[in-house]
């Protein structure tokens, strides 16, 4: 069913009002530490305080605690913690994009480049030709970091990789959409200008000077970095109607946005709220800031430590007895693309929130396939509440797939399944969703967080 034939004048009202707020989140946060710091400021906004600088937590008390500064989870502390478990939303803060390599800077018949890895699966050709923005951070030796966003405002430079020419590509327009663009050749122009009284490397010269002069930057201090090029510029309506949102990392700030607004809207929840915002789910969820990490569990014990109910079999009982909603954005139905899609189980868009009871690949492999007991509980919570939820899968089976963090969280023995914002170009420079979706999604997440048990 389509939810904007549900909506009157109040819903547009709130759906317009939530989607200005989103569209300026996803402009301000554009990596997993932009992410954290905003979740972070929002939250304290909100009252939630730092878990590290808690003694003691009672039912009614919020609280965050944050991992490396790419990933944060937040508390609302309910009635009884043990007995009840959390109703969590886990989300990822992180999105495909090029990262720049160790030695990035080089020059080449005086044009000057940083060499990228690409991070997350893309298609290489979506990411030449147009303006990036570089952000991230560089650690000097001495303990100071800098903090780099270059491209955003419209008086700032941006950067770009380029492409041959239509008129000399007769053999490149031949290969095969994997290789017309080689991961080697994502490198970054980022200058063509000779120092003065330079002969050699002098446009690299130049730039080394730039960044010495404007940051304090040396070369060397590339290996202690971590910048990330993202597609430059600000998230904005799409459609006549404005129905739509077309954005850089909606995959899976959408997510994690509706996320982080329903759960400030929860006061004083009979069961603990806890969203999680992860980084490194594009790569497989490793590191010490992915949701494979024991982050999620030991801020769980600490919580528990402070209400002086921190034994082993506490943190058991809480993980068990939880619920969680993966927040982590489906496929929406493509027509352009029918084939890849069975539609009777498509996300549509405008259809609400998607809810995928099982994805995998192969005959459901490496699938988190959810309680049917528990899609009975959500389905009376969101049917009672007027929320508008389909139920669907990624693609046709055997068209490929992809994974959530979905499984790891149920490897704790907790009730979960994926619930999340249908999204047209998934993982492209400039995705796309609906607005209705947002909404819905938002609701479906709030009632979650209110009324799951
Ligand atoms: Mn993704
Ligand atoms: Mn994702």
């Amino acid at each position: 069913m389509n939810a904007w034939k549900n909506y009157n004048e109040t819903d547009i009202k709130a759906l317009e009002g939530l989607c200005s707020e989103y569209m300026d989140f996803l402009s301000a946060g554009k990596t997993e530490r932009e992410c954290t710091t905003l979740i972070r400021e929002i939250a304290e906004e909100a009252g939630y305080k730092n878990l590290d600088d808690t003694d003691m937590l009672k039912p009614g008390d919020r609280v965050y605690s944050v991992n490396m500064d790419k990933s944060i989870v937040l508390f609302n502390i309910g009635e009884d913690i043990v007995r009840d478990g959390l109703n969590i939303v886990g989300s990822h803060i992180d999105s495909p994009r090029l990262d720049i390599k160790q030695n990035p800077l080089y020059e080449t018949e005086e044009m000057a480049y940083l060499n990228t890895h690409y991070y997350g699966g893309i298609k290489k050709y979506q990411w030449v030709t147009m303006p990036l923005a570089l952000h991230g951070v560089v650690c000097k030796t001495d303990g100071s970091k800098i903090d780099i966003a270059i491209g955003e405002k419209e008086d700032e430079p941006v950067f770009f990789v380029s492409d041959l020419l239509i008129h000399l590509a007769a053999k490149q327009m031949e290969k095969a959409a994997v290789t017309v663009i080689e991961g080697e050749n994502l490198d970054i122009l980022v200058g063509s200008r000779p120092l003065e009284g330079e002969d050699k490397e002098a446009v690299k010269k130049f730039l080394l000077d730039y960044l010495d002069k404007e940051y304090g930057i040396e070369e060397d201090d590339f290996v202690s970095a971590e910048i990330e090029a993202v597609p430059a510029g600000r998230a904005r309506e799409a459609g006549f109607d404005r129905s739509m949102i077309l954005s850089y990392g909606q995959d899976d700030r959408s997510c994690s946005f509706a996320s982080l607004k329903a759960v400030l809207d929860v006061d004083k929840p009979e069961v603990t709220s806890c969203a999680i915002f992860v980084d490194k789910e594009e790569i497989g969820s490793v590191g010490a800031t992915g949701m494979l990490s024991r982050f999620f569990e030991n801020a769980v014990l600490e919580v528990l430590e402070r209400m002086r109910l921190d034994n082993g079999l506490n943190l058991a009982r809480v993980l068990r007895g939880s619920r969680m909603l993966s927040a982590d954005v489906n496929a929406a139905y493509d027509s352009l693309y029918a084939p890849a899609f069975e539609l009777s189980n498509a996300s549509v868009l405008g259809h609400g929130a998607t809810v995928v009871k099982f994805k995998g690949a192969r005959g459901k492999a490496g699938t988190n396939d959810a309680n049917a007991e528990f899609l009975a509980s959500l389905r009376d919570i969101w049917d009672r509440n007027g929320v508008v939820h389909q139920h669907t899968e990624g693609g046709k089976v055997d068209m490929g797939g992809g994974g959530t963090i979905a499984y790891m969280l149920a490897n704790y023995g907790m009730q979960v399944v994926d619930c999340c914002v249908p999204i047209l170009n998934m993982h492209a420079p400039w995705e796309a969703i609906s607005k209705a979706d947002l909404y819905e999604v938002f609701k479906a997440y709030r009632i979650f967080f209110k009324e799951a048990k």
